[in-house]
């Protein structure tokens, strides 16, 4: 044998017992060390396939989802010191709110069955003028947060004053918010002016930016309640900091005759003209879309968040929904405020969504149950811009995960998921809730909010409210 081919063959043997070696390593690996583990149960996991995986299982580490797949995978590759058992369970992303005024909640059955300027000029303006403070604040985000969470919604974008302490106690609940603060061309109580609400807005801005839950925004009211000039020093704002933008738009058909006549463009063509849209704008409603609105929109990459159940209260209209899906728009789903809902519950909305189309349209294939899940959750997360990161059980992304039960006698037999999901499960059938890898609810015990002091808390603000608009009971 020459020395050349020795040479070789002792190579050749290395290398083969290097690998044996290595994939015996494998085998005796230990499994990897992760936050947490949940494990059985169906994944309805809303990725780019809608693969459902049964039987599965996911490990979260940092707040994100780092393995998905098979239950024996995971269980066999890593450990954790918590583990969650999902069998006989259906586990699905998050819920996404897209459009909220979180403490409204205490004004929830004030004021009803009226159209939007007058339920808004006649009670909602002159109770929040009378009664909104921080302490308000504070206490219906906390009854609205302990809702949301026991509803299975891990996200949700709002829109109100005081901002800063609506994503204090929305970051001590552990849940995700895509918070704004509001806007608006006249005194309101936590800023009476323009100036004021600008600088407040930088030092909240600059307070939230990069936590792992609160993605601070800024958020005008509308184009018919804040001036072109504040409406153009929001958009400069939005561009300086990479603050998201959220506001309402064409809720009404007056709003959108009014801006014919007064600006010569439907509130869409006339923030166009004065560049306002871009991919950072969220924006409520959109139930009166004129001439090409819809390609504008989709054009700047706007989001759009429909909120079916407020617009059929308040009879604002229906909005062009289907169109906007199949013509690409970013489209989400949300409840709105309190008082023109009058709850916080994903579950009516994606019910709603689906058969509200349906009627008006006359086609029962207009909305799908599965298109109407997506509008909650993947669709959803587009239409606040942060697909990358929920609206979907996948690895890499944020672990906002909500295990749903089975047994309750609304959901038997059960022979589609997504029709499961849409049409019969309940919020009440949300069991365990974990938000950025956080478990903040566990066999429907809420963990990181008090229900009995929250309760207490919310009630205060009922005879306090009544009495500032001159009502002694709640019985008229
Ligand atoms: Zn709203």
């Amino acid at each position: 044998m020459s020395k050349r081919l020795l040479v070789l063959l002792t190579l050749i043997i290395m290398v083969a017992s290097s690998s044996s070696d290595l994939s015996a390593q494998n085998r005796r690996q230990p499994p990897k060390r992760v936050d947490l583990l949940v494990l059985g149960g169906t994944i309805v996991t809303m990725d780019g396939t809608r693969r459902i995986i049964e039987n599965g299982g996911m490990a979260v580490s940092d707040g994100r989802i780092v393995a998905i797949g098979s239950r024996g995978d995971i269980q066999s590759g890593y450990s954790a010191r918590q583990t969650v058992s999902a069998t006989g369970k259906l586990i699905i992303p998050g819920l996404i709110n897209g459009h909220t005024h979180i403490p409204m909640v205490l004004f929830r059955g004030l004021a009803d069955d009226l159209d939007l300027q007058e339920w808004l000029t006649k009670y909602i303006f002159p109770a929040e003028a009378k009664n909104v403070s921080e302490d308000f604040v504070r206490a219906g985000t906390r009854l609205g947060l302990a809702e949301m969470i026991r509803g299975g919604t891990t996200t949700y974008c709002d829109m109100y004053y005081f901002e800063d302490a609506i994503a204090d106690e929305t970051a001590k609940a552990g849940v995700r918010g895509v918070l704004g603060e509001t806007l608006i061309d006249f005194p309101v109580a936590d800023n009476k002016t323009n100036a004021e609400a600008m600088a407040y807005v930088e030092k909240f801005v600059n307070r939230w930016k990069g936590n792992d839950l609160i993605v601070p925004a800024i958020a005008p009211h509308a184009p018919y309640t804040v001036s072109e000039e504040h409406l153009k020093a929001v958009r400069a704002f939005s561009d300086r900091t990479g603050a998201p933008i959220v506001t309402h738009i064409s809720e009404t058909k007056p709003e959108v005759e009014e801006s014919i006549k007064t600006k010569g463009a439907s509130p869409v063509a006339y923030l166009e003209r004065i560049g306002f849209l871009n991919e950072k704008v969220i924006a409520a409603h959109m139930v009166w879309p004129q001439g090409d609105d819809i390609a504008v929109l989709k054009r700047r990459g706007v989001g759009v968040v429909h909120n079916p159940q407020s617009n059929m209260k308040l009879a604002s209209g229906v909005a062009p929904v289907p169109k906007m899906m199949s013509d690409g728009l970013f489209v989400g789903l949300g409840t709105d405020g309190a008082a023109s809902n009058n709850d916080l519950n994903m579950w009516e909305e994606m019910d709603t969504v689906a058969k509200l189309h349906k009627v008006f349209t006359g086609d029962p294939k207009i909305i799908s149950a599965q298109q109407a899940f997506e509008l909650a959750t993947i669709r959803g997360a587009q239409a606040l811009h942060l697909a990358q990161e929920i609206g979907s059980l996948e690895k890499g992304k944020r672990a906002d995960i909500v295990i749903i039960e089975r047994d309750a006698l609304n959901q038997i037999p059960l022979y589609n998921i997504y029709s499961d999901l849409v049409y019969a499960t309940k919020a009440s059938d949300v069991e365990t809730v974990i938000i950025n890898g956080r478990l903040v609810m566990r066999d429907r015990r809420l963990l990181t909010l008090n229900e009995t002091a929250i309760r207490n808390g919310a009630r205060i603000f009922r005879d306090r409210i009544l009495k500032s608009l001159g009502r002694s009971d709640s019985q008229e």
